[in-house]
């Protein structure tokens, strides 16, 4: 039976962030992420704007992971009359909220600044959790006109998946963000096979990673070099997942004496609230790691690590002299308590910061990456005297090799790959190796595009 879909690239198409695509099979309409847009010059109209479609009229929507690129306009949604169901893994739904609580509060402030009505209240999120129900990987979910679907592990985030829609014999596949096997924590993305369409990220597509080992060492004499000069290692972490990655790792270090003993702090009620919620889900978790719970193993505790909560202790803990290791909350090194942090440690040559992930072209991150000599912190020019180091092994993507490879496995089967959520840059070689080397079809849509397909 020959039958007809169409794909709508609403975002997350040409540009890393805001994802959100709609297929309509016919009998119904089903959105994948609804998620917000960062660090673009356009990111707030985008945001603020009206969906490009009627949110009362979709019954489904699935959402692939719970970063805030992916799930940050769902409260809008709802506010915007969405009445139908939200379905993700247990594990996406239960950091959902908690992440969406804390963007809600950086968007107010937005608002605030900007003198624009808010994008959504706490309210919104909660009848958002409502409607939204957790259900495990390979779980199969019951849809109109005889399509299923059903969660992959995609190793990018604790819970994170591709979402498989099956419909007469026919796959079509949501990769949301492909984990590059580097969580020291998490199981590896699991092999795609049999697809027909591939909706799939770029976020590295145009780059190579280092090795893990390179990471490890790398982490391990940053340390090092940092405590020798009795300054303050700062890094500005993703509340999710790397946070937990790089608390686990600084404690390896740590119990097996290659670094020396100094204060640790995680200066975040977010992360805190976040590693609860891991310590919650553990069949999520590798099955090493699983194990070790198992044993009797708190993975991320150890004698020198304190959570700081209140604002008065992180003011305290910002003045405190060197040596010391600092992981404070923050996106891209905007927002979040990391600002109590950086006028100390980017005027003292003694000091450190070290990035560990993706930085969006024009983020503070990123310029501090580039070198700049001199920036604006709240209104006020500081100069940078502090070492900056950056360890892209963080990120949790798969890099070009490795996106190639995953579509490669499903090639036999493949119609049409679709490549979205990277820089142009970024997609368009991706897309021209995948052409190249797989003789796949493959294109990198721009935002507003539609695609039919044969499914
Ligand atoms: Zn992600």
């Amino acid at each position: 039976m020959s039958q007809t879909s169409t794909i709508y690239f609403y975002g997350g198409a040409g540009t890393v962030t805001g994802s959100n695509f709609l297929v309509d099979i016919g009998d119904t309409k089903i959105l994948i992420d609804c998620g917000l847009s960062q660090g673009r010059h356009n990111a707030e109209e985008i945001n603020w704007g009206p969906f490009p479609y009627e949110p009362g009229s979709i019954p489904f929507l699935f959402v692939t992971h719970a970063h805030i690129d992916h799930i940050g306009k769902i409260p809008k949604l709802v506010k915007d009359g969405f009445k139908g169901r939200i379905i993700s893994t247990e594990a996406t739904r239960a950091l959902a909220e908690p992440l969406l609580l804390d963007s809600q509060e950086l968007l107010a402030h937005d608002a605030r600044k900007h003198n624009h009505e808010m994008l959504y209240d706490e309210h919104d999120i909660a009848r958002a959790m409502e409607l939204w129900e957790g259900v495990g990987y390979h779980q199969k979910v019951d849809l109109p006109s005889d399509c299923t679907a059903e969660f992959i592990n995609s190793g990018h985030i604790l819970g994170s998946a591709l979402v498989r829609f099956e419909r007469g014999g026919k796959n079509l596949v949501f990769t949301g963000d492909l984990g590059g096997g580097n969580s020291p924590l998490l199981p590896h993305a699991e092999v795609l096979e049999g697809a027909q369409y591939l909706v799939m990220e770029s976020v590295y597509g145009d780059r190579v990673r280092g090795k893990d080992e390179d990471r490890r060492q790398l982490l391990e004499d940053t340390i090092e070099n940092s405590v020798t000069r009795g300054g303050t290692l700062l890094i500005p972490a993703f509340s999710t997942e790397r946070t937990q990655d790089l608390l686990f790792e600084i404690r390896t270090l740590m119990v097996e004496k290659r670094v020396p003993s100094v204060p640790v702090y995680i200066d975040s009620p977010l992360a805190s609230k976040i590693t609860a919620a891991f310590l919650a889900h553990p069949s999520y978790f590798s099955s090493d790691i699983q194990a070790r719970i198992e044993g009797g193993e708190n993975i991320f505790e150890f004698p020198e690590l304190t959570f700081v909560e209140t604002i008065e202790e992180s003011k305290r803990v910002a003045g405190l002299p060197g040596p010391k290791i600092v992981i404070a909350g923050s996106g891209m090194s905007n927002g979040g308590r990391v600002h109590g942090y950086q006028k100390y440690i980017l005027p003292d040559a003694k000091s450190t910061l070290l990035i560990v992930g993706y930085q969006s072209a024009g983020s503070l991150g990123r310029r501090l990456i580039e070198g700049e000599k001199n920036v604006f912190l709240m209104g006020e020019k500081t100069p940078v005297k502090c070492t900056v180091e950056a360890i892209y092994g963080y990120s949790a993507h798969m890099d070009g090799e490795q996106l190639l490879e995953f579509v490669n496995k499903t090639t036999p089967s493949l119609s049409q790959v679709f490549v979205v959520m990277g820089e142009p840059s970024s997609a368009s070689f991706l897309v021209q190796r995948i052409r190249d080397y797989l003789g796949v079809k493959a294109t990198a849509p721009e935002t507003g595009e539609k695609v039919q397909i044969d499914f």
